[in-house]
């Protein structure tokens, strides 16, 4: 890679919902925004491991997430990619991972975000406390990025690690991780001939029961797709490894798809209108639902969720459930908030403790285990990443650290966003 220096004012790391998002805002606040991803399009979970539908939190048929989440329903709308719908009362929308890869790269081409694809964060650059910038790698080496704050979009916190920032993996007590799941699609499916749910799950757990079905899940979870002789499969589990690991990682990868096999012959074998189906996509990587959790300046937690709390810096609405698939994955705890409860997640949760002209949003923000089960969703993702992008512009704008930031100042710009926080 040629040595020049690269800089920005604003450098968000991982171009996954919360990234993407997170570039888009802050080039709108006039930032010169860089994107750095691993792979080689946006999306981050929706699109590389396949993850759909997006989990939607509505209150009084008003969505809560609005802003770059809206406009982004509604381009996908427009190409009629996306569909509501809803499985035990939790409204979602499917969408078609394709065109939101095309939507994702059209919308930053449009908001001028610069983007730079193959390069995966490997190093801080660190003055004390303060990051610089970072290193990334790829197929040129490695290359040094300045900027004048980073934003970790990772989802595994990895910029945040790299920094030196505190961070909690896993539940307490034994720190194991929320299970691993590998999404595929069948195609070639007669839906009109498929039995109801329960009658599947009752063919599946006999299959379990005889050993012939190799995820651990205690059921058989589908979607519809934006495709009528399609369905979305998110059944498979692998338990007890770490998506910091890359030995746990492809452990997973290759006992993700033995699950993806089984779980299909199993379809297909026993299940009317699955006889001339076939396995039409499978993600080209693992789904992780759960990393490290950075040491912010305030920690959400499971009681600020489930009692609706409200704060004083807003960043994110939610009214998704508590929904921990078991770290042993044989179990789900699906706990719903109460009716016409919503819970709000403060901005100092992206604000790591230690580190400075650091923000981090999406996955890894500052949570415990219970409470992450929640917030993680892909529009809450979205949500909280527009907030860190318009931190950051506030922040570099009045020369201070994206911990000073006046509140009332974020308010303002995420309701120019139309973000709804008013
Ligand atoms: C199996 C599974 C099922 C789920 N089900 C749902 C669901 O039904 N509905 C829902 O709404 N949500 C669901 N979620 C949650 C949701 O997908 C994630 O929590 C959400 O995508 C997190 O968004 P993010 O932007 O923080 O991170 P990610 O989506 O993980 O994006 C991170 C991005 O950063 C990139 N990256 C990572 N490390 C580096 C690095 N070092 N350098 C450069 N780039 C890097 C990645 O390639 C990726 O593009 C599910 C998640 C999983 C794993």
């Amino acid at each position: 890679m040629s040595q020049q220096k690269i800089t920005a004012d604003v450098l968000v790391c991982g171009a996954g919902p919360s990234g993407f998002a997170a570039a888009c805002s802050a080039s709108r606040m006039g930032a010169n925004v860089l994107l750095v991803e691993k792979y080689g399009f946006p999306g981050g979970a929706a699109s590389a491991c396949l993850v759909n539908p997006f989990m939607i939190s509505k209150m009084n048929g008003q969505d809560l997430v609005r802003g770059i989440f809206s406009e982004l329903i509604q381009k996908l709308a427009e190409k009629n990619a996306c569909k509501e719908g809803s499985l035990f009362d939790q409204p979602h929308i499917v969408f078609d991972p394709e065109v939101l890869k095309f939507i994702m790269m059209q919308m930053l081409e449009q908001d001028k975000v610069k983007l730079l694809l193959h390069s995966t964060v490997v190093g801080s650059i660190m003055k004390g406390t303060e990051i610089k910038g970072v290193v990334i790698n790829g197929k040129s080496g490695d290359q040094q990025i300045f900027a004048k704050v980073v934003i970790d979009a990772t989802g595994d916190g990895d910029v945040a690690f790299l920094s030196g920032c505190g961070f909690e993996k896993g539940r307490k007590g034994d720190g194991l991780c929320q299970p691993m799941t590998i999404m595929f699609r069948i195609g070639g499916v007669d839906v009109d001939k498929m039995p109801a749910r329960e009658e599947i799950n009752r063919l599946y757990s006999e299959k379990k029961a005889h050993g012939d079905i190799r995820s651990p899940r205690e059921n058989f979870l589908w979607f519809e797709t934006t495709r009528k002789d399609e369905i979305h499969v998110n059944s498979t589990r692998v338990p007890k490894v770490d998506g910091t690991d890359v030995f746990d990682l492809t452990k997973a990868e290759i006992e993700g798809r033995k699950q993806v096999q089984s779980i299909f012959d199993f379809l297909k074998g026993d299940i009317s209108g699955f006889e001339n189906s076939f396995i039409s996509y499978v993600a080209p990587q693992i789904g992780v639902r759960e990393t490290r959790r950075i040491t912010g300046e305030y920690v959400l937690n499971e009681d600020d969720v489930v009692e609706g709390r409200k704060f004083d810096d807003p960043v994110a609405k939610c009214n998704y459930p508590i929904d921990i698939h078991s770290p042993e994955g044989n179990s789900t705890t699906f706990k719903k908030l109460g009716p016409g409860i919503h819970y709000e997640i403060p901005y100092r949760c992206m604000v790591p403790k230690k580190v400075d002209s650091l923000i981090v949003t999406g996955r890894a923000i500052s949570s415990t285990h219970e409470a992450l089960s929640s917030a993680r969703v892909m529009p809450t993702c979205v949500a909280l990443g527009q907030a860190a992008g318009i931190a950051a512009a506030i922040a570099i704008r009045k020369h201070i650290q994206p911990r000073k930031i006046d509140y009332n100042d974020l308010r303002k710009d995420l309701n120019d966003q139309e973000a709804g926080m008013r």
